[in-house]
């Protein structure tokens, strides 16, 4: 399953590239040639989108350089770190043009001019969405990245930006140049959303900030027989990928070799009840009175 996975995306990651630099690009150019602002900020915000989706499709090739396959988690930060970096640089980035577009225009008085390519620009850059998407259903991505790439609602929010960038084009073609501004400050508060998600999520992971409930993980591992005292719960990693450890007491009185299946059913009643835990690691240690634990 996870060999096919890689050759999918190993098949689709250039044209995931390619898409996505079809999508944002033309539109950043246009609007900056043509002074239309927020076709400029509509575009590095699909870039921006587009970044994401470029990272996690390319994610296997970082991972897969890890000495270690079963535990890239270092190389996983790596891969965060950059995503970091990029929203921060796009998002930097982007402020400055746009800002210094805005000064241009504003301070020439240059009038936006549209012809029929300003059009086919936002027609086509739809459509290369909408073949983005086609090609990310045919590789399996996770399911929380299904959820946030890939659903019918982001496909519903494209179209209706889409819709909105036409009214404006055809608006600001008939003069009404408020448009601009107006649509400028909409596409600018999605790019500030964006960047600001995109480093927020990957600042939760670079930082192992997670959200499991150690009460909760406890009460689950203290209700498997032979198990008691669950205690030191640590988790590192994301919500959809994470690696818990965390100390358990069982009988001194009992083998090593009794302690697997009691280890091996914590592991898989963890996996089952929470989805995000990629991997378990159980420390045994004897009971002793309680409250009396390392
Ligand atoms: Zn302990």
């Amino acid at each position: 399953m996870e060999m096919c996975r890689k050759t999918l995306l190993e098949k689709y990651f250039f044209i995931f590239v390619f898409l996505i630099f079809f999508i944002s690009i033309p539109k950043i150019l246009y609007g900056y040639f043509y002074d239309i602002i927020y076709l400029e900020t509509s575009g590095y915000y699909s870039l921006l989108r587009g970044f994401s989706i470029v990272f996690i499709a390319g994610s296997f090739y970082v991972t897969s350089l890890s000495p270690n396959s079963l535990h890239p988690y270092g190389y996983s930060k790596y891969l965060k770190m950059g995503q970091f970096l990029v929203a921060l640089g796009i998002g930097i980035i982007s402020l400055f043009l746009i800002g210094h577009s805005m000064i241009a225009k504003y301070s020439y008085h240059k009038v936006p001019f549209i012809d029929m390519s300003g059009y086919i620009i936002v027609l086509l850059s739809v459509i290369f969405y909408l073949l983005l998407i086609y090609f990310m259903k045919k590789v399996q991505f996770s399911l929380q990245e299904e959820k946030k790439y890939n659903n019918s609602n982001n496909i519903k929010k494209e179209v209706g930006l889409t819709i909105i960038t036409l009214i404006g084009l055809v608006g600001i073609e008939h003069g009404y140049f408020f448009l601009d501004v107006v649509l400028s400050i909409f596409f600018f508060s999605f790019l500030v959303k964006e960047t600001l998600s995109v480093i927020w999520e990957s600042s939760r992971f670079l930082s192992d900030t997670f959200s499991l409930d150690e009460k909760q993980i406890c009460n689950l591992v203290n209700s498997i027989d032979g198990a008691s005292e669950c205690h030191n719960v640590r988790a590192h990693g994301t919500d959809s990928d994470l690696y818990v450890d965390l100390h358990v007491c069982m009988d001194p009185k009992i083998k090593i070799i009794q302690t697997k299946p009691i280890v091996e059913q914590i592991e898989s009643s963890l996996k089952a009840s929470y989805s995000s835990v990629r991997d378990v690691t159980v420390h045994i240690e004897p009971a002793k009175k309680k409250g009396n634990f390392i």
